[in-house]
């Protein structure tokens, strides 16, 4: 099987979020990208990921035209690869319609970290609705990220997280859901205290500082 690796970090990522409840149904959609061929390995559209195999998977080109695999890539392949496009360091995205996420980007403001996990991945944005998976959603998505976020907020929808590996994509997509869902709760007990802006630039700083060793 050709891309077995990528295909196989696909099917894992996309496991552990079921089991996290991060994805239910088939919604959301998860892609990793190869390292030397520019190809990419994305979740298929409306196949049931429980029982999901390796070979299933479906693999597209950074364009997002459909290679191989037998079911027809995720609807949302534009997102993907349009933000893999942009970002070369980008070798992984997760979309999902996380809960606390997708209540959130209802305010219209940025997300505020409560932790400082939570605070690697601020600053988290709100887009306005956009037709999914078209080039526009696609496109909005990737210019908000900008340079170097690492997830975004889409309004009526949910959100799509990036990392250098699948493992930086999915831990911006639970940090991110778990900050929504920290500001919801403490919005709701009416004492909202998030980390302050120093706070927040200093463990970024200090993340920054650990990754450059
Ligand atoms: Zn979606």
């Amino acid at each position: 099987m050709k891309y077995e690796n990528i295909r196989k970090q696909v099917l894992d990522a996309i496991l552990e979020a079921v089991e996290l409840g991060l994805i239910k149904g088939t919604s959301g959609n998860i892609a990793v990208r190869d390292d030397n061929d520019d190809v990419v390995a994305i979740t298929p559209s409306g196949i049931a990921y429980k029982t999901m195999t390796v070979d299933q998977i479906a693999i597209v080109d950074l364009n997002g035209k459909w290679l191989d695999g037998p079911f027809k890539p995720s609807s949302e392949v534009p997102m993907h690869t349009t933000v893999m496009r942009c970002r070369p360091d980008v070798k992984a995205t997760v979309h999902t319609h996380g809960m606390f996420a997708t209540i959130m980007a209802m305010l219209d403001e940025p997300l505020q970290p409560t932790t400082p996990p939570q605070a690697e991945f601020v600053p988290v944005k709100i887009v306005p609705f956009t037709m999914p998976g078209s080039n526009d959603l696609a496109q909005i998505v990737a210019d908000t990220l900008g340079a170097d976020g690492r997830a975004v907020l889409m309004k009526n929808h949910g959100m799509f997280c990036c990392g250098k590996n699948i493992k930086a994509a999915m831990a911006a997509t639970i940090y991110t859901e778990e900050m929504a869902q920290t500001a919801y709760y403490a919005k709701l007990l009416g004492k909202f205290q998030p980390m302050s802006e120093e706070a927040v630039a200093a463990m970024k700083a200090l993340i920054a500082a650990d990754q450059a060793v």
